[in-house]
């Protein structure tokens, strides 16, 4: 389950503990309409503002959620990324929705140099993190795995307006890491053209703001500090209609003999990425590239991230390292403000 924060929103303060912390300012606006439903392997919360007929546009974005995942689960046999993994390497009909994320994925891993990947799959299921079969593979298990994990030869076609894929044999998907940004994307789309002006989109701390705040300003999302009990926060990035969406080790993980084993896995090794990092946290308007770049940049590390960064200007991230420091990005700089005094903050310079 998921990470950083809880929600101190108007009504409904704190039935479940969420991942990015939202604070309302004020509290001037009328109270949310909210659903919380476990999905996706997570805690979702929908909060909708101002909107007559909220109950049934709350169904119906649950149900959404749930068309969705049973597109794109890896547990549910039935799933897309379930029949294409046990396809064989044969073309496999797959929705235009799961074309359409597997053709984002494939972009994204290539912007990033393959640190964001969709075909961990044969890897991940090893680990099993996250689950109560968590292990540490073997040496061999890995490097095997390891061998069916090039996406760039995912092929995808349309034929008369019907989408297919194949996957090499042995490839398994994962689309844990791009999934649920890309679920929050659909979701705000179904709002919006069903005339939703304001909203908060959490699924899980992957957080999507419709609209601006009630009280007419930005939204607050209060960042959650790594290794501090959910709900403490280290800064405040202020969001009107975009995303904002972290990553971190620190809630996905399984300790053995001493070693902490967490979840983000470095496509180059098959382990636990050895990061530098403690947290990422990207702000876009396009939830699904935040998810899997904040992701990425994590894999990246406190070495490789801000070098990527720079090159990529228009990307707006905060990275919290292990020693303390917080590391924004120019484009951030208005928008985000540190509250907790024992990191140094830091951004980033062109050309460092
Ligand atoms: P992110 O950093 O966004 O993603 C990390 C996850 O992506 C890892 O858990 C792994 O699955 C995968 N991954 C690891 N390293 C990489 C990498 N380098 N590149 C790409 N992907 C990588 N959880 C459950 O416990 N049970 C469920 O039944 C379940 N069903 C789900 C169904 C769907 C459709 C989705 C989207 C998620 C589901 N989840 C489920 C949650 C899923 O495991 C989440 O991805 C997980 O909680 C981690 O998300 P995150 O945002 O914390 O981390
Ligand atoms: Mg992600």
């Amino acid at each position: 389950m998921k990470k950083r924060a809880f929600y101190a929103a108007a009504a409904a303060a704190a039935l479940f503990c969420l991942a990015a912390l939202f604070v309302s300012r004020s509290g001037v606006g009328a109270e949310p309409a909210v659903s919380e439903n476990f999905r996706l392997g997570t805690y979702v919360r929908l909060s909708l503002y101002d909107f007559r007929g909220a109950e049934r546009e709350l169904e119906k974005a649950d149900e959404l959620i749930k068309s969705l995942e049973n597109l794109f689960s890896v547990n549910i046999p039935t799933s897309d990324a379930v029949r294409l993994n046990a396809a064989g390497g044969a073309w496999t009909r797959i929705d235009a929705r799961t074309a359409e994320l597997l053709d984002m994925s494939l972009a994204l891993a290539e912007l990033t140099g393959g640190a964001f990947s969709p075909s961990l799959g044969g890897v991940t299921a090893l680990w099993r993190i996250g689950t109560p079969e968590a292990r540490v593979p073997s040496d061999g298990e890995i490097a095997e795995a390891l061998k069916y994990t090039d996406y760039s030869k995912i092929e995808l076609r349309v034929e008369n307006g019907a989408h297919f894929a194949r996957l090499p044999r042995g490839m398994r998907l994962d689309l844990g890491a791009v999934a649920k940004g890309y679920i929050a994307g659909a979701l705000k789309s179904q709002l919006a053209a069903d005339g939703v002006s304001r909203a908060i989109i959490d699924l899980g701390g992957n957080l999507d703001f419709v609209g601006d705040s009630p009280r007419g300003g930005p939204w607050r999302a209060g960042l959650q500090q790594p290794e501090r009990p959910r709900g403490e926060y280290f800064g405040i990035i202020e969001a009107e209609d975009t995303s904002v969406v972290t990553s971190g080790p620190y809630e996905r993980y399984f300790e053995k003999d001493g070693v902490r084993y967490h979840h983000i896995i470095d496509p180059a090794t098959g382990r636990p990425a050895r990061s530098g990092l403690a947290s990422v946290t990207v702000v876009d308007a396009d939830s699904a590239r935040a998810d899997a770049l904040c992701t990425a940049l994590f894999v990246m590390g406190s070495r490789r991230a801000p070098e990527f960064l720079r090159k990529h200007s228009y990307i707006k991230a905060v990275l919290v390292t292990d020693d303390k420091k917080a590391i924004i990005t120019p484009s951030v700089e208005k928008i985000f403000r540190l509250t907790d005094a024992s990191l140094s903050l830091f951004v980033l310079g062109e050309g460092e």
